[in-house]
């Protein structure tokens, strides 16, 4: 923690630089009380850390009981640096006794306030719910901010994103924040593949030359993303052939088999992403369905795909989406190439028209 209560009750801030030798003199000299619990704290001047306060036994405190990690102090710190700089008024740690949270800053703009949250340590997601629903109830804007992955490149690509960064996905953006090199890293227009792997555009600011509200517009490069997609597609395809171990009874090489389409030859309309999150690839209920259509089977598709594979659960919109879109471009389902650009016009108005809509 960088804030404090002193024994007059008033609140401390370690959020300016003082020298070593004032901490000292200052620790031998005064009590420190959390403003949760009103526990005695520790002030702690070490080597690796920068000087914080810390429970004596977290344990019993609620709301301040995360234990902070070296990267979430500096964090919180540099981001403070950050919005102060920018003249922001911004409170660090404020204790919100309503809903007993105690967001890492508090920003006023105006009539608004936005609680900034620097997430470094696993969160479930129902103590993320709870939290951004005691926020709600305040009428304060969250603002999640997750570390930064190990690794950043910018521009077009495919992204793995693990579920802690996965839930903090919002308006199909992702903001982290890479503490050592003070730079803010965004993920803009995250369109989900499958699993864990994501189409993204990504660009770092260092957070000197971002002023603050965020108003962070990267272009949706329409043809660059689906040129990422369809290789995307690609690498899919050339792992699924490569990793199947169960030849022709495989349920996607059977289809494939029985519907005598080379997987060279898998037209290009089987794989396009869906705006609806599921663990499957495109590629194998596209092709499923396709194959159902082709078949005559029409009746209750959601149904038959879901027989097809129980743990696919493909919802009835992203069926109707992808069908409409299908059978728009190519009535007859002919195992024909489609234009790339009428694709990448699909994916764009499924993602960034609709991006606030959903
Ligand atoms: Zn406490």
């Amino acid at each position: 923690m960088l804030s404090a209560l002193t024994e007059k009750q008033e609140m401390v801030y370690l959020t300016h630089e003082l020298s070593k030798e004032r901490l000292l003199e200052i620790r031998q000299t005064q009590h420190f009380y959390c403003p949760a619990c009103h526990e005695q704290l520790v002030l702690k001047i070490g080597q690796v850390m920068i000087p914080h306060f810390a429970h004596r036994k977290n344990e019993h405190c609620q709301v301040f009981s995360e234990g902070e990690s070296a990267l979430h102090l500096q964090g919180k710190y540099a981001l403070y640096r950050w919005l102060q700089f920018q003249h922001m008024p911004v409170l660090v740690e404020p204790y919100l006794k309503a809903i007993q949270q105690r967001p890492d800053l508090l920003i006023q703009q105006q009539d608004k306030y936005i609680a900034v949250e620097f997430q470094c340590s696993a969160l479930t997601p129902k103590r993320l719910t709870k939290r951004n629903k005691g926020y709600q109830k305040l009428g304060i804007e969250p603002l999640w901010i997750a570390k930064a992955k190990p690794s950043f490149y910018e521009g077009v690509q495919c992204v793995q994103l693990a579920p802690f960064y996965q839930q903090f996905i919002l308006n199909r953006q992702l903001l982290t924040f890479d503490v050592e090199r003070e730079q803010l890293q965004m993920y803009d227009h995250l369109i989900h593949i499958a699993g864990r792997r994501y189409l993204t555009t990504a660009k770092r600011t260092p957070i000197h030359h971002q002023p603050f509200p965020l108003e962070l517009v990267i272009p949706f490069e329409q043809e660059k993303i689906a040129e990422q997609w369809l290789q995307e597609r690609e690498r899919y395809l050339v792992n699924r052939l490569r990793f199947n171990r169960r030849g022709i009874q495989d349920s996607f090489f059977k289809l494939c088999y029985e519907h005598k389409i080379m997987l060279q030859a898998l037209p290009n309309w089987i794989g396009i992403p869906s705006s609806v999150q599921l663990s499957v690839h495109p590629v194998e209920w596209q092709l499923a369905l396709t194959c159902f259509i082709r078949s005559g089977v029409t009746q209750d598709l959601s149904s038959q795909l879901y027989h097809h594979n129980r743990t696919w659960r493909i919802p009835e919109r992203a069926i109707r989406t992808y069908i409409d879109f299908v059978q728009r471009e190519n009535p007859n389902l002919s195992w024909q190439d489609l234009e790339i650009s009428s694709i990448s016009e699909e994916i764009y108005r499924q993602y960034v028209a609709l991006k606030f809509d959903n």
